[in-house]
């Protein structure tokens, strides 16, 4: 196994820090070569922690790895160091800029050296991305690869109808690479085994590619998503959650109270969210009694009725 550390100068800061992209390549002989990133948001850091803890276990299993696996910890180092799921220098979310631009805004500069020194020559993309601050999340995209996106082994998976442009997925899909973005955990409390389980899915999906000379794990029974809600309130105030990190992933009826909003100043209650399906799958929630800002990411929610049972692979 072959471990290399490589720094992709983008600029240099006002403050004379140097902004730089940081890629680790190991390298286990002859095979195919996959991507791993995180921290494209920066209030989203529990990847970072699972790409260390990736690295060091195909260090520690070298010569169960054939091929190569290129990791790019914190995409954006500024995001990351603020804590903010944009750049707090020009404002800008990373993950909508891509593939960028050599000459345009400092975030669109960064974007542009991942698009031509990371999302390049890749056989395979995971994307990691969380709840962020606040929200928790648990669902895997399933575009261009769905035997990969399945072998991560989350229940809930999401076909979208109209997916964000410029992000790191719309880039590498349209290189071809079967990507999955992976979204798990969050609310930066409890993480521990979340971080356990997005490193276990992440290495089934190098089985499933054939780094990890090892059988994949057949995927289970899952639920492929066609619809999702996106609910942000209207109104600011505390939050104070009906719903709770348990409960992510279970189906709630039409109407069942997800939360309500009230008044930090004279009490009353400003808003009450409540599921908007009939058959509601919770798949972000917050559960953390902060205040909640109008038009916040407040809860995701899944069609059931629309959905799809994928039946579990056969072992
Ligand atoms: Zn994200």
């Amino acid at each position: 196994m072959e471990h290399t550390i490589e720094r992709v100068p983008v600029t240099t800061l006002v403050s004379g820090a140097e902004l730089a992209l940081t890629i680790h390549t190991l390298r286990g002989g002859p095979g195919p070569v996959v991507g791993v990133s995180d921290a494209i948001h920066g209030d989203e850091p529990i990847g970072v922690e699972v790409v260390r803890r990736l690295a060091r276990y195909l260090c520690n299993h070298g010569d169960r790895v054939k091929g190569t696996v290129r990791l790019l910890p914190v995409a954006n180092p500024l995001a990351y160091e603020t804590n903010t799921r944009n750049t707090v220098l020009d404002h800008t979310n990373l993950n909508r800029v891509f593939p960028g631009d050599a000459d345009g805004w400092l975030t669109e500069q960064l974007a542009a050296r991942i698009t031509n020194h990371f999302l390049v020559d890749l056989d395979a993309y995971v994307d990691f991305h969380s709840g962020g601050a606040y929200p928790i999340v648990d669902y895997v995209y399933l575009t261009n690869g769905p035997a990969l996106s399945r072998a991560f082994g989350s229940r809930l998976l999401f076909h979208p109808a109209s997916p964000y442009a410029g992000t790191t997925a719309t880039i590498a899909e349209s290189r071809s690479i079967p990507t999955v973005t992976v979204e798990l955990g969050g609310g930066l409390a409890n993480e521990e085994h979340y971080a356990t389980r997005m490193l276990e899915g992440t290495l089934n999906i190098l089985r499933r590619v054939g780094i990890l000379d090892e059988p994949p794990k057949p995927a289970p029974e899952q639920i492929l998503l066609h619809e999702m809600a996106i609910m942000r309130p209207h109104q600011g105030g505390i939050l104070v959650p009906e719903v709770h990190a348990p409960d992510l992933g279970r189906e709630v009826a039409g109407g069942t109270v997800l939360g309500r909003i009230y008044s930090p100043y004279t009490f009353e209650e400003l808003e009450t969210l409540v599921a908007p399906f009939p058959r509601s799958l919770l798949v972000l929630l917050r559960d953390n009694l902060a205040p909640i800002h109008p038009g916040s990411f407040m809860y995701m929610i899944g069609n059931a009725a629309t959905a799809e049972i994928l039946p579990p692979e056969a072992g």
